[in-house]
């Protein structure tokens, strides 16, 4: 299961962006590694670099030292929709009759081929096969006829799906969250400017403060002398759907989500998991790094069974779930994970991981712990059964790929080789977000989603539940 991309966008009062930015997009790498890319603009024209690779690898000083400007956007990206080569890179920067423009996108819209082919007519042409570049012609034919106002407007009327925005229109920085907030966006305030990016950690690395999430169908403008940022709601909704899955892997653990530090959610969620399927073992270890915080708040409430690291991770192979074939899967979870033997021999063992995609990497470990001498393997789980796919911006697996989408828990765990296996309860995520089903998206686990999806079930209807401002 792979993240979709990270944006971030800064406006500064004196000093270049450049650098801020690629730090920026240092700390939020663990949202896409395929690429990345800067736009700045230096008050009479715009500078792009965008290349395929790691943040470290995709500039040096002199790609920094080109990016000239005290205003700029950054993308790293993984592919969601369009093929991976260098012009699905972000952020894609064009130029147009009202002046030039930048975005990197977080997110994938539903509704593409109908935008694309409307754009088409009127006459766009597109270098590259995936969604952000629709946005991108979409916001500049708007901007061709409104303000940004009510440009954002009507890109929000035509566009359905998950994004969240970071905009270089000239020389302004612009944020945008889609109505149902899908996908996270925060502010905040650095030394010199402002800030806008999918994570607070981003804001962190700069030394500089959360100020708050951008609001779901918001757009916020950040002031080109750095000193503050203006704010239009552009449409309201009722509930938003918040990808919960943000607080069970995506998101780095120091990163703070609608008020919540992402750490504390997932030891509570493990506390949760104790109370709802705790079993009595000699020791509990988690599955590095994602099932560590989980596994803390699960030994912590647990009656005195022992936490230890049973697993130790060679950190520079990638993550598993990018391999694209089962077999380099299979060899990726041996490559990664080594068991360490003196946790694990002779001993009853509870294994906690975030969630189970497609059972490959689970039921490896199992044989791994078991080689490795543990008499029994229980799995806990701190996320509820995978069973649908994601259309909002998520690499996860096709709905036949997903182990659960067709299976009981018994079969489930027949099919892990483990000696028991529970699951996380959607209500325990629910209550420790502090929010009701509403809220949330969870469409992975109901197989109902919060857009209108062909041949899918929606448990809500945008169109009835979007309201205008005025
Ligand atoms: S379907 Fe699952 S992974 Fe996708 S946005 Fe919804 S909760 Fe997140």
């Amino acid at each position: 299961m792979q993240e979709k991309c990270g944006v971030v966008g800064i406006a500064h009062a004196d000093t270049p962006v450049a650098r801020s930015l690629y730090d920026a997009l240092y700390a939020l790498q663990h949202r896409g590694q395929e690429a990345a890319g800067i736009v700045t603009h230096d008050g009479f024209q715009q500078h792009q670099h965008v290349e395929v690779g790691l943040v470290g690898d995709a500039f040096d000083e002199r790609d920094l030292e080109s990016l000239q400007g005290r205003a700029g956007i950054g993308h790293v990206r993984y592919p969601t929709q369009g093929s991976l080569e260098r012009s699905c890179a972000q952020p894609f920067s064009i130029s147009f009759k009202g002046g030039a423009l930048g975005l990197s996108h977080n997110g994938n819209l539903v509704n593409t081929a109908e935008c694309r082919d409307a754009l088409a007519d009127a006459g766009h042409t597109f270098t590259s096969t995936g969604d952000s570049e629709v946005i991108a012609h979409e916001l500049a034919h708007q901007l061709l006829e409104h303000d940004v106002v009510e440009a954002v407007r009507q890109l929000m009327d035509r566009v359905h799906g998950s994004y969240s925005l970071t905009i270089m229109y000239d020389d302004e920085v612009m944020g945008v969250r889609d109505p149902l907030g899908n996908r996270p966006l925060c502010i905040g305030k650095v030394d010199d400017g402002y800030i806008l990016a999918s994570e607070s950690s981003a804001i962190d690395t700069l030394g500089g403060e959360l100020v708050r999430d951008v609001r779901p169908g918001e757009l916020v403008r950040l002031a080109r002398d750095g000193s503050g940022y203006t704010s239009d709601q552009i449409v309201e909704v009722d509930h938003p759907a918040h990808c919960f899955f943000e607080y069970v892997y995506f998101a780095r653990p120091d990163s703070t989500m609608e008020g919540h530090l992402v750490y504390e959610i997932r030891r509570e969620l493990g506390r949760q998991l104790w109370q709802e399927s705790g079993i009595e073992t000699d020791v509990v270890i988690p599955v590095p790094d994602s099932g560590r915080a989980f596994a803390s708040g699960y030994a912590e409430a647990s009656t005195g069974v022992e936490f230890a690291e049973g697993l130790m991770k060679n950190r520079y192979v990638g993550r598993t779930f990018i391999m694209p074939t089962q077999d380099e899967r299979e060899r990726a979870v041996r490559a990664k994970l080594n068991p360490i033997r003196s946790t694990i021999e002779g001993k009853t063992v509870t294994l906690i991981d975030d969630s189970i995609v497609r059972g490959t990497t689970s039921k490896q470990l199992v044989k791994l712990l078991r080689a490795a001498g543990a008499r029994e393997v229980h799995l806990r789980i701190g996320s509820p059964p995978i069973r649908a796919p994601c259309y909002m911006g998520i690499d996860m697996a096709t709905r036949e790929e997903l182990i659960a989408h067709d299976r009981s828990l018994g079969e489930i765990e027949t099919a892990i080789d483990a000696d028991s296996l529970a699951y996380l309860s959607r209500e325990a995520i629910a209550e420790t977000l502090e929010v009701t089903f509403d809220d949330l998206c969870m469409a992975c686990v109901t197989g109902k989603y919060p857009y209108d999806i062909e041949g899918e079930e929606t448990d809500r209807h945008i169109s009835s539940r979007v309201a205008r401002t005025p």
